[in-house]
């Protein structure tokens, strides 16, 4: 489960962070509790940090995220984890998202907590914290028995430096210009559950819960399906490997480097080095197989098209040839027909004239 818990200060993001880090057992991470204690061990990044957090002002946004970076790459965040305070403007919020791409975990659901700003004033100008146990108290409505000691272990009541009035409201401010925006981007994306936080903590733990058990049943599916998707990759992934170590024969080696001595492991590392060239070898001439195959595809393609061209221009000619040479011998059987008319017009021509030379004949015999 990957949440972030948004709402102003003193919403209740870091009590309510703190509950559901039980229930669920992943770990709560709040990056002004990471600031504090950077500040409290004098780091440079503390030191850095401490004027801007007095201020009630926001610390660079590569500080935080350097520091948010670290924290979710830890062991115990692998299963999940509950942001607090994080993201507080755009920038960040773009950040996380990016950073959870590199890390293959988007989030999984945004919860704003709301609550009036008379409340929050009173949270926390009233919270106590104790410094050895870390028991919270509010002077206004959840006192300690004696006033500046724990209930639990007797240790100090601490209020917070920034729990003051002046940089309460520099922090109410930077939360409406910078960080309402990105309650806005999650509402957006559809990730967003807004909940009440007034009232007993218990309450608005019931809400908040009932909210992420909505979001994990939808996304206990979405789960499931990605680990037989994840499941499967890995079984191509060894089945790959296995051939692979077939060929190569790396499978004995790796039982060989185990059980050998001391003497014989720069040998047995030797031929391990050896065995895993052949194999690179092995990989770059199937590379090359296969694109030599491609090409092959390829020049078969374009090879076969040239040939369909070919035979389409031949069939062109061939028939303009066929149809020139119909022409021909119509033109020429026409030829033949022609003169035969030409003899039947001459021959009447000719049958004309001889009754003409024939009448001539006869009229000058009549005149002598
Ligand atoms: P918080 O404990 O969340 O109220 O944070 C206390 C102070 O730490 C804030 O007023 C900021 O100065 C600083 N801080 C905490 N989280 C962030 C953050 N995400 N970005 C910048 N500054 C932060």
């Amino acid at each position: 489960m990957r949440l972030v818990l948004l709402g102003a200060p003193g919403c209740g993001k870091g009590t309510q962070g703190q509950l559901l880090a039980e229930q669920y057992k992943i770990p709560e991470i709040s990056t002004g509790d990471l600031l504090r204690k950077a500040v409290a061990a004098g780091t440079p990044l503390g030191k850095a940090a401490k004027a801007v957090m007095d201020a009630g002002k926001l610390v660079s946004d590569e500080i935080v995220m350097g520091v948010i970076r670290e924290r979710m790459q830890q062991p115990d965040a692998r299963q999940g984890f509950i942001l607090d305070g994080f993201p507080r403007n755009l920038a960040q919020a773009e950040q996380l998202d990016e950073l959870f791409e590199e890390l293959g975990r988007p989030i999984d659901l945004a919860v704003l907590i709301e609550v009036e700003v008379d409340s929050i004033l009173q949270r926390l100008l009233g919270r106590r914290t104790c410094v050895s146990c870390g028991a919270s108290y509010n002077m206004f409505y959840a006192p300690p028995r004696m006033d500046d000691s724990c209930d639990v272990c007797g240790g100090r009541l601490k209020r917070r430096s920034d729990d003051n009035e002046e940089t309460i409201g520099n922090r109410l401010r930077i939360y409406e210009t910078q960080t309402l925006p990105v309650v806005e981007r999650y509402r957006e994306q559809g990730r967003l559950r807004v909940i009440q936080g007034s009232g007993e903590i218990q309450d608005v733990f019931r809400a908040l819960s009932k909210a992420v058990e909505e979001v994990r049943a939808t996304l206990g599916s979405r789960d499931r399906s990605a680990a037989i998707r994840r499941a499967v990759a890995r079984k191509q992934n060894t089945a790959a490997d296995g051939s692979a170590a077939k060929a190569g024969g790396s499978g004995k080696t790796t039982k060989k480097a185990v059980a050998a001595p001391a003497a014989g492991k720069k040998a047995v590392a030797k031929k391990a080095g050896a065995k895993k060239k052949t194999q690179v070898k092995k990989k770059t001439a199937s590379k090359k197989k296969t694109v030599s195959r491609k090409k092959a595809v390829t020049k078969k393609t374009v090879t076969g098209k040239k040939v369909a061209k070919k035979k389409a221009v031949t069939k062109k000619v061939s028939a303009k040839k066929v149809a020139k040479k119909k022409a021909v011998t119509k033109k020429k059987a026409a030829a033949k027909k022609a003169p035969v008319k030409k003899k039947t017009v001459s021959r009447k021509k000719v049958a004309k004239k001889t009754t003409k030379k024939k009448a001539a004949k006869k009229r000058p015999a009549r005149k002598r």
